[in-house]
C-alpha cells in the first residue's frame, strides 16, 4: 500500500549501460544508483516505470548515420535541430540493458522509446516530432497516476523532456534532483530554470522518503 496521498509513479529514465558506463556515459551517472534503489525499496509508489532508449542500427540520432558528421554536432531534420550522438542503446545489445547497479523488480514496467529510425525520442512520453506517443501515458492513465517522480539519465536531455511532457500531459511532475545526473553542468543549470518555469517541482530523495 502506498503512503502517498495521491497515486504516484516513480519513473527511472534510461538507466542503461551505455549511459552509465558505455558509449554515451553521463558523468557520475552511476552515483544515483543508491538513491534509485532506496526509492524503489520503500514501496512508496503505486507504479515504477523504467524507460528504455531502444534504437535500431543507423538511427537518425547517431553521428555515424550522417557522413562527415561527428558526435555532439547538430543537424537540421524535419522536426527541428537534432543533436548527434555516438551510437548508443542499440536494440538487443548489452549497451541497451539496464545497468546492474540498480535492482529491477519483476513488477517494474519497461517502456521503450527511440525505436523509430527517423525520429529521436528524448521524452518517455512522446517522440521529438511530437506526433507519436510511447505507451507511457496510457500506462499511467490506466493506473490512475496523478503524480510522477522523475529520475535517471540524462538530466539535461531525456529527464528534462520527460518532465516537460509530463506537465503537458497533465501530471503533477516532481524531479528528484539527487537521483538524476546531467551531461554538462551548464546543461543542468539551463534545464533547471526551464523545468521550474514550467511548474516541475524539484525535490530531494530524502524528502520523498519522508513524505
Ligand atoms: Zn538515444
Amino acid at each position: 500500500m502506498s503512503r502517498s496521498h495521491s497515486t504516484s509513479a516513480l519513473i527511472v529514465v534510461d538507466f542503461q549501460n551505455d549511459f552509465v558506463n558505455g558509449s554515451l556515459t553521463v558523468p557520475n551517472g552511476v552515483d544515483i544508483a543508491d538513491n534509485l534503489n532506496l526509492l524503489k525499496k520503500h514501496k512508496l509508489f503505486d507504479l515504477v516505470v523504467l524507460t528504455i532508449d531502444w534504437h535500431p542500427h543507423g538511427h537518425i540520432s547517431f553521428a555515424s548515420s550522417h557522413p562527415g558528421k561527428k558526435p555532439f554536432e547538430s543537424i537540421e531534420v524535419s522536426y527541428g535541430t537534432q543533436m548527434l550522438w555516438p551510437d548508443h542503446c542499440i536494440q538487443d545489445t548489452e549497451g541497451a540493458e539496464i545497468h546492474s547497479s540498480m535492482h529491477v523488480s519483476h513488477k517494474d514496467i519497461q517502456v521503450k522509446k527511440g525505436y523509430n529510425p527517423m525520429v529521436d525520442s528524448y521524452s518517455g512520453f512522446l517522440e521529438l516530432d511530437k506526433k507519436n506517443k510511447t505507451e507511457l501515458d496510457d500506462i499511467l492513465k490506466k493506473h490512475h497516476i496523478r503524480d510522477i517522480y522523475v529520475t535517471g539519465l540524462a538530466y539535461d536531455y531525456c529527464v528534462k523532456y520527460t518532465c516537460l511532457d509530463g506537465i503537458a500531459f497533465g501530471y503533477n511532475v516532481h524531479l528528484i534532483e539527487d537521483a538524476a545526473k546531467g551531461i554538462t553542468p551548464d546543461g543542468v543549470e539551463t534545464a533547471t530554470k526551464e523545468l521550474e518555469g514550467a511548474g516541475v517541482k524539484l525535490v530531494k530523495t530524502q524528502q520523498v522518503l519522508n513524505r
